[in-house]
């Protein structure tokens, strides 16, 4: 394997950044995650657009512009030889002395990408069966909207997941909604059949699946209203799922133990999923 470290591919065992990254330092950096069918990468523009969101967000510069990032994207995937898998890419304000305001101007970004193979047929085995989730205090910052590496409590509520058998957390605000997974979007088919997911505007990093996802469920006369859903409306619900672009429609089927719907992955949830493959491969750069 090899990653892209800085302007040079190296060896995937020998790439490092300095102990003085920004990165390390400060989890000050942003990065994406882009899904490859076919040895190529889903839904390109809208992860892209939102990494220069996030760095522009920031005040990290761009380090290159967009066709040599796709370049070395590209490339990165080729080198190694990924089929089905993801890729990965983190921005961070570079390396200098460590001192909390911003280096000085000049200060190069740093900028790695790693690529590996991941089989879709692991996924869709999980979706098949469908997952389950718990649910864990949302204890982030303001500006969740943001897709910075700082990931400290999406790793605790993660764990937390694992530990007791699920596969991923939501989080859920102090009133009591669910405002998404540690590192997916939530989504639930409620009581009366629509397709509900917290709005973007209340703190949530804004999901290219979710997006795609939506408009596929437009597409199919599914009502969807973008609004947040507590807790006990997911034990409620007829179905429940999850999107990223590592796990795209992920049914879900248990909530902290609790049977959600007839505990089988929904008809929704499933047509969704399938519908956003093909899209995906389809459309896949
Ligand atoms: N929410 C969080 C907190 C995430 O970290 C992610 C992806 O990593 C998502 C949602 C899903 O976003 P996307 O569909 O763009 O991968």
């Amino acid at each position: 394997r090899v990653a892209y470290v800085n302007g040079q591919y190296v060896q995937h065992g020998q790439a490092t950044v300095h102990v003085e990254d920004r990165g390390f330092q400060f989890a000050d950096g942003v990065y994406e995650v882009w899904s490859v069918f076919d040895g190529r990468m889903a839904d390109f523009d809208g992860h892209m657009t939102r990494l220069h969101r996030s760095l522009n967000e920031l005040r990290i510069p761009i380090p290159m512009t967009r066709e040599a990032l796709e370049r070395v994207l590209k490339e990165t995937v080729r080198r190694n030889r990924v089929n089905e898998g993801l890729v990965y890419i983190q921005v961070t304000r570079g390396t200098a002395r460590r001192d909390h305001p911003f280096p000085a101007e000049g200060t190069a970004p740093s900028v790695i990408v790693t690529a590996r193979s991941l089989p879709l047929s692991k996924g869709n085995a999980a979706a098949a069966k469908g997952v389950a989730v718990i649910t864990h205090p949302d204890i982030r910052w303001g500006r969740c909207d943001i897709k910075t590496v700082g990931l400290l409590p999406n790793v605790l509520a993660k764990q937390a997941a694992k530990e007791r058998g699920a596969a991923e957390a939501w989080m859920v605000d102090e009133m009591g909604l669910v405002t998404e997974g540690s590192s997916t979007n939530a989504w639930i088919v409620d009581e009366s059949g629509k397709l509900r997911t917290r709005d973007t505007q209340s703190n949530i990093l804004h999901g290219i699946t979710r997006a795609a996802v939506m408009a596929l469920a437009a597409d199919e006369g599914i009502e969807v209203e973008e609004r947040a859903f507590s807790v006990d409306e997911a034990r409620r619900a007829r179905e429940a799922f999850y999107t990223s672009a590592s796990g795209f429609v992920m049914p879900t089927v248990s909530i902290d133990g609790a049977m959600i719907g007839d505990g089988k992955p929904g008809p929704i949830a499933t047509k969704l999923r399938a519908q956003y493959l093909d899209q995906a491969r389809r459309d896949a750069i």
